[in-house]
């Protein structure tokens, strides 16, 4: 598969910071939102001619809480990308979503605008366990918000929970994955807690010991949860995305094959032909650099073949389609299975990985050691 072209566009503002979030996410300010709104319409003009008329495959706005944003200040900044940029008629046009701030009407409007795929922030199903989250939505907000969204005509739902809380059993792991199995998603993300220095949790809690779960209780978590969405028709296709046959994210499997995006918004991250960039993660000072007229980079690098092709690895053994041979053949002009011949012995001595097909392919424990397995290369 050749990846199209996509786009990534960073909104950084949420109801309020939840304890564990390490994410560029602030809490929304109506001046710094209506600035930053401004700012992006100025800067989609300024990179649209990167694009070099290939219309978009892709577009995902994530955050941050983007459907904090009004309906119509969203669609309007669709309709620009649109318009300078443009789309593919089957293009995937994704918006991360708060189950809390979502009426009918705003969801209605936005599937008009064009979005047809919907990431909520979903979390948990246990009231005391959202609340320990510092989510300020409920299981029954979750619901609605699904209910709600299939009227306005969105197909394609994804629902995010996070597993490893405080507290959690894995039996309480199991129901939060049946609750959201009775909302009948088509794409669930489950995400491992991960404890930052930085957050309030990261200084409460530490890594493995109580109230967290213990490692074993994590692996047997991960393990149920593989079981009981397999059994829903709910492959897994990457460490910690699992779809319907044919819901995979689009977007995100473009960026785990090396593909081109471009990107806009506050600490947002790009790559094109190997360049790769990150704009300035500050929200007013992204707008400053956009409103004098400079390009809001914090960071750009050309990439060598060399770490084109690590990266390559790096991100394919995170998937269940692993890495092909032939792509790091191109980039590395010689042949894989000598280049990495160490890393590759080890890879299939510890059973993580093989090679299968034309292609690096990690095995089920390979997909669990995904980062042990990417430092064999690195
Ligand atoms: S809603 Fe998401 S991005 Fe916003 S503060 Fe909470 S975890 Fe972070």
């Amino acid at each position: 598969m050749t990846p199209g072209l996509g786009l990534y566009l960073h909104l950084p503002f949420c109801p309020s910071r939840c304890p564990y979030c390490d994410f560029n996410a602030k809490t929304y300010d109506h001046g710094e939102a209506r600035r930053l709104l401004a700012g992006l319409a100025v800067h989609v003009e300024r990179i649209a001619p990167r694009a070099q008329g290939r219309p978009l495959a892709t577009v995902y706005f994530g955050g941050g809480t983007p459907s904090m944003l009004p309906a119509a200040a969203l669609a309007s900044l669709l309709g620009q990308i649109k318009e300078l940029i443009g789309l593919e008629p089957w293009a995937e046009v994704s918006l991360e979503a708060n189950p809390g701030a979502l009426s009918q009407a705003k969801l209605t409007a936005l599937r008009q605008a064009g979005f047809n795929r919907l990431s909520l922030g979903a979390q948990s199903f246990s009231p005391e366990l959202l609340r320990a989250l510092g989510r300020r939505h409920t299981p029954q907000a979750t619901a609605k918000a699904v209910q709600a969204a299939r009227r306005a005509g969105f197909s394609n739902l994804n629902l995010d929970l996070i597993y490893g809380l405080p507290g959690q059993s894995e039996a309480l792991a199991a129901a939060d994955l049946a609750s959201a199995l009775e909302l009948e998603p088509e794409h669930l993300s489950l995400y491992e807690l991960t404890l930052s220095p930085h957050t309030p949790f990261g200084q409460r809690f530490r890594t493995g010991v109580a109230p967290l779960p213990g490692d074993e209780e994590i692996i047997d978590m991960e393990q149920a949860a593989k079981e009981l969405l397999e059994a829903a028709g709910i492959k897994r296709y990457e460490v910690s995305n699992y779809a319907r046959p044919g819901y995979e994210c689009r977007h995100n499997q473009s960026t785990w094959l090396g593909g081109d995006y471009l990107s806009l918004g506050p600490g947002a991250h790009g790559h094109l032909a190997g360049v790769r960039w990150a704009y300035v993660a500050d929200p007013p000072e992204y707008c400053r650099m956009v409103e004098a007229g400079e390009e809001p980079l914090a960071m750009r690098e050309e990439l060598s073949r060399e770490q084109r092709a690590l990266e390559l690895i790096l991100l394919g053994l995170r998937t269940v389609r692993g890495v092909e041979l032939a792509s790091l053949a191109v980039l590395r002009g010689a042949d894989p299975r000598r280049v990495y011949a160490a890393p590759l012995e080890e890879l299939r001595r510890r059973g993580w990985g093989l090679i299968a097909r034309g292609r690096i392919i990690p095995t089920e424990a390979g997909l669990n050691m995904a980062d042990a397995a990417a430092g064999l290369f690195a």
